[in-house]
């Protein structure tokens, strides 16, 4: 039996209508070479530096390739991989 891992990011709500739905490469938020990326408040950065481990405040979804921005979420089943 083969199971596909689906990353939990792909059922999430994400903002994206501000952003191109697809990168310079042709990417979509679902391929695999666009990942979320944290990001943190200066006070989360801080608890990074001392060795804990902040919530981010909400993600971004990036092209691995070309660094182009698709979407940001605040969905918490998404940050909570990060926390
Ligand atoms: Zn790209």
């Amino acid at each position: 039996m083969i199971v596909v891992a689906v990353p939990s990011w792909q059922n999430a709500a994400v903002a994206s209508s501000t952003f191109p739905q697809t990168c310079r490469c042709g990417h979509d938020i679902k391929h695999p070479l666009v990942h979320p990326e944290p990001k943190y408040t200066t006070a989360g950065w801080l608890m990074l530096l001392l060795g804990a481990t902040p919530s981010p405040r909400y993600a971004q979804f990036v092209c691995s390739r070309c660094s182009m921005i698709l979407g940001v979420t605040k969905d918490p089943k998404i940050l909570r991989e990060f926390s």
